[in-house]
Order: structure tokens, then C-alpha cells, then sequence
């Protein structure tokens, strides 16, 4: 972005068009900047109905003293509920916020260009429509840019501002100065299928998914390791419940068709048949979990003395926080390290980090089983780790295996020997998937981790995680995967392949 392009002013009227969840969000987030907002809507009920929302909304955060009454009256005065879509006055930018439908968009703007001021700013905050078709229908396609809010607008801080093929550089610029001054984080993103979020988001939810229906894990078991494992929010499994199944399942479709069946975002038949079943999440009361049946948390589990000592050996830097504990924990631990991947010995197991094979590929040596234990952000603090046991294994690997774990405070879930488990593979392929988008320039690697920060709270962005496990560690796993499956979705990015070259 040049430096000289300026926000809007605070003078300029906003108008929304659309009073739905979304409209009401943004009309209260302009109108928070400083902006007279018109809300207009289809229906007048719904536009006054959401400015009825708006005062609720404000009037609960005077009354638990986030907000000062004087500044909430100002606001909601700001907000004027328009009675026609023609009659929006003299707005400066108009925000789309109605239906998820390409004509329907298409003869909106094509009404307003009619009517409106020519160089009144066009955003539409679609999540899945592409840009360049909602602006081929106009006289001036080049002043409409996506401005896409995440929901519930007035929190979440990311807007994707998004160019279609003919968005004036300058409209997208001014859009994006403008999301700032409204205290959001904008980032630039191309118009192509899923934008920026709901494209590098998909393989959260799709290893997941694969993971279950190979019946390698239960739901409840991957939402626990990637919450403690990799420090996710939300577990996948609770979040498509709260999204809706159905929902969750239409984006992934979608993202499907319009990228030509490529493999690496192929929707799920688990999740089709939940949806079949009627079993959309909390919307229907049940979908992977069922809200009658709450699952109880574990208690936190306290380290179990070790009988014997423990041996390391190879790269230590992967499993620093593990020695770490140890030696916290006062363990005795003979270390020879070297260049060859870390291996763990206790008793009868061998314990090595995925790198994307099942264990039972792995050699057996004549003393030992091995185990493959999974990524952690952390290893230093993580309370749960997947881990699984080579096929035909004598029961003392698997007890040994868990033996060093808990008494390192770890609780371990045994999972079938699935390769890469659960927290290597998703952040491999969110990895690999973020890596896709920067090579087709769809956004740079920053607005990329800011997009998946800012918009569905990730605690780390992609690229960091890359940088932070090395994206070697990530195209190994990957590689792993590929040669598991045979399955071209787990095909290596070029981009990333190059970032971890860099690294060497
Ligand atoms: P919604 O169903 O809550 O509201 C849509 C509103 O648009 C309704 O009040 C409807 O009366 C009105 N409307 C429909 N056609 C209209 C027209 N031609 N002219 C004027 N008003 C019209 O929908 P929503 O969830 O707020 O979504 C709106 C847009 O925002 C969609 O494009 C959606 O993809 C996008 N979006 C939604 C979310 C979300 O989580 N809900 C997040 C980001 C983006």
C-alpha cells in the first residue's frame, strides 16, 4: 500500500445494505469509528429490528461498564435506519452485507451504481462469491472491493479486503486504510475461492475428519490434542458442531468445485453422513458430540516416579522441552546426541517423533518396539500427547511408552497407527495449504498468519509454526503422508519445499 492513501473521513456516510448478523455488525463497527451509518435492507422490519439489535448489544456493555452511556446515545444516534435502498444519500462507501448469492449481489450493486454518486466506494462483504463476478456487471467494475468481516463483526478484529480481477489498486488501498482506522487488522487478498481463511482453514477440519473415519481416533480425543497439543481454541470436532455440520460441509464443497476437485480440500463422507443423519451440531442439539451428554474433563495428572533411567539419543534441539522436564522432574537421562532424528528409549519402547510413517514401518530392533509419539508446540508444557504403538508389539512397549510419558506429567493417547497423528498432520498441511496461497500470490506470508490469527484466532499463524518446528520438519511429515497414502492431496508445496531448503 502507498503511503500517501488515506482512510476515509470520518464525515463520509457509510452505507450497509443488508441488515442480517453481518449488516448489524458493521453498521455498529463504522458507526464506533465516528461514521453516519444508513442500514438499509430488503425489508424494513429486518433494518430496524437490527438497530434494535445494535442498542441491545450497546445498552449490555453500559450497563456491565465497558461502555459510557453518552458514547453509546452518540453512537446509535450515528445509526440511521434507511427506508429504501435508493435512498441512501450521500454515502461515500456502501457495505453489501445481504444474501450468499452472485445475481442477487450482481442486481444490487447494478441498482446502486444507478443511483449513487460515481465515486462512491462498492465493498461487499461476501465469504465465498468471487469479486471479479459481483463487479463484471458494472460500468465501473474497478470500484468494487471485497471488505469481508469476520462474525461477530464488532470483535473479531480481521477484515479481508479483497481485489477482484479489475478492483482499482487505489480503492483496495483506501479500503484497507480504512479497516485500520476502524481498530481492525486488514489484510490484501486476490479474489480466488475461500479468500485467505476459509481456504488455509480447510485441513483443520479435513485431517480431522480423515483421522476419525479411519477410526484411528475418536472426536472427542483430537480435540483434546490439538487444544493441548498445538493450542488451538477450540477443538475441530466442537467447532464444526458450533458452526453447524452443514455449513462447515457446504464451505468445504464449495472450496472443492471451485478449485476442480482438486484433492487437497475434498470434502469428508463422515461428515456428509452426519448431515444426512440431521446431526448439524449445537443448532440440532447433537452432531460429533452431543449436548445431552457432556464429556467431562480428566483430571490433571501428576507425574509417576520412573523405575529406571532414560536414554536419549540424536537431534536434541526437536525435544528440548521433554529434556527439559526431565531434568526438572530430577530424571536420570543418559544423553548421546548426533545428527540422526531423536530417539527416546524406556524399558522396551522407542520413542521417536512422527516424521509422517506409520511406526509400524519402522525397522523393530530386536529389544525394543517402537512408538511414535506426535508434534507439540510445546513439549516442555503439553499435558496430552497422541501417540501409537507399532502393529504386533509385545504390551510392555505400550506400557513402557506410557510409564515414561505420565512420568513426565504427560497423559498419552494411544491412537491406531495412523501416520503423522493428529498435530503433525494439521500443521503440516495448514502449512503446506498457507504455503499454496502465497506461491499464487493471494496474499503475503504475513497477511497470511495475520488472517488466520485475527480471523479464527489461531494462536499462531502458519508460517510461524513453519519457522518454529522448521518447515523441514513439515515437508518430511508431509512426504511421510504422501508416501503412506498414495493420496495427492498430501502433495508438498513447491513454496514450502523452497522455504526449507533456505533453511538448511
Ligand atoms: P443474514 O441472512 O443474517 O442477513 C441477510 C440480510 O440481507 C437479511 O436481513 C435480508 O433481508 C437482507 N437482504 C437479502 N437480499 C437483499 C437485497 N437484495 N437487498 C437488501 N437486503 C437484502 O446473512 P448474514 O449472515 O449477515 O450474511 C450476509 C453476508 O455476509 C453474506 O454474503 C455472507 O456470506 C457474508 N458473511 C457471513 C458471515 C456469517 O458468519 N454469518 C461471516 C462473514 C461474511
Amino acid at each position: 500500500m502507498s503511503a500517501a492513501v488515506q482512510a476515509l473521513a470520518r464525515d463520509v456516510i457509510v452505507a450497509v445494505v443488508g441488515a442480517g448478523t453481518m449488516g448489524a455488525g458493521i453498521a455498529q463497527v463504522a458507526a464506533a469509528a465516528g461514521h453516519r451509518v444508513r442500514l438499509a435492507d430488503a425489508s424494513h422490519e429486518a433494518a430496524q429490528a437490527a438497530h434494535a439489535r445494535i442498542r441491545a448489544a450497546l445498552e449490555s456493555r453500559v450497563a456491565r461498564g465497558r461502555m459510557d452511556s453518552s458514547a453509546c446515545v452518540a453512537l446509535l444516534e450515528r445509526i440511521e435506519v434507511a427506508p429504501g435502498i435508493d435512498q441512501l444519500g450521500r454515502a461515500g462507501l456502501v457495505i453489501e452485507a445481504i444474501f450468499e448469492d452472485l445475481q442477487a449481489k450482481q442486481a444490487l450493486f447494478r441498482q446502486l451504481e444507478a443511483t449513487m454518486a460515481p465515486e462512491a466506494i462498492f465493498a461487499t462483504n461476501t465469504s465465498s462469491v468471487s469479486v471479479t463476478a459481483i463487479a463484471s456487471v458494472l460500468e465501473h467494475p474497478e470500484r468494487l472491493v471485497g471488505m469481508h468481516f469476520f462474525n461477530p463483526a464488532p470483535v473479531m478484529k480481521l477484515v479481508e479486503v479483497i481485489s477482484g480481477l479489475q478492483t482499482a489498486p487505489s480503492v483496495a488501498d483506501t479500503i484497507h486504510a480504512t479497516a485500520l482506522s476502524w481498530q481492525k487488522k486488514p489484510v490484501h487478498a486476490r479474489s480466488t475461492p475461500g479468500f485467505i481463511v476459509n481456504r488455509v482453514a480447510r485441513p483443520f477440519y479435513a485431517e480431522a475428519l480423515r483421522v476419525v473415519e479411519e477410526g484411528a481416533a475418536r472426536p472427542e480425543q483430537v480435540d483434546v490434542l490439538l487444544t493441548a497439543g498445538a493450542g488451538f481454541r477450540m477443538g475441530p470436532f466442537r467447532l464444526m458442531d458450533l458452526i453447524g455440520n452443514d455449513v462447515n460441509l457446504a464451505v468445504t464443497r464449495s472450496t472443492f468445485q471451485a478449485y476442480f476437485n482438486d484433492p487437497r480440500y475434498r470434502p469428508s463422507l463422515l461428515q456428509a453422513e452426519l448431515v444426512a443423519a440431521g446431526r448439524l451440531g449445537r443448532k440440532t442439539g447433537r452432531g460429533f458430540y452431543d449436548d445431552a451428554q457432556p464429556v467431562a474433563s480428566p483430571p490433571p495428572l501428576a507425574p509417576a516416579p520412573l523405575r529406571q533411567p532414560v536414554q536419549v539419543s540424536g537431534r536434541l534441539a526437536p525435544i528440548a522441552g521433554l529434556l527439559g522436564r526431565m531434568t526438572s522432574l530430577g530424571i536420570e537421562c543418559h544423553v548421546s546426541e548426533s545428527d540422526a532424528p531423536a530417539i527416546i528409549r524406556y524399558g522396551r519402547a522407542a520413542l521417536q517423533m512422527t516424521h509422517g510413517l506409520p511406526a509400524s514401518l519402522l525397522d523393530r530392533g530386536a529389544d525394543h518396539g517402537w512408538v511414535v509419539f506426535d508434534l507439540a508446540d510445546d513439549y516442555g508444557t503439553v499435558t496430552d500427547l497422541g501417540i501409537a504403538i507399532q502393529d504386533g508389539a509385545p504390551a510392555a512397549v505400550a506400557a513402557d511408552a506410557q510409564a515414561l510419558l505420565a512420568g513426565l506429567g504427560i497423559r498419552a493417547h494411544v491412537l491406531d497407527d495412523t501416520p503423522g497423528l493428529v498435530v503433525a498432520r494439521t500443521l503440516a498441511m495448514l502449512a503446506n495449504e498457507a504455503a499454496e496461497a502465497w506461491l499464487a500470490g493471494i496474499a503475503t506470508a504475513q497477511g497470511i498468519d495475520d488472517a488466520m490469527r485475527f480471523g479464527v484466532n489461531y494462536p499462531r499463524g502458519p508460517f510461524e509454526w513453519a519457522e518454529r518446528m522448521g518447515a523441514r520438519y513439515f515437508v518430511d511429515v508431509l512426504d511421510g503422508l504422501c508416501a503412506s497414502y498414495g493420496d495427492a492431496r498430501y502433495r508438498v508445496s513447491v513454496k514450502l519445499r523452497r522455504m526449507a531448503a533456505s533453511r538448511v
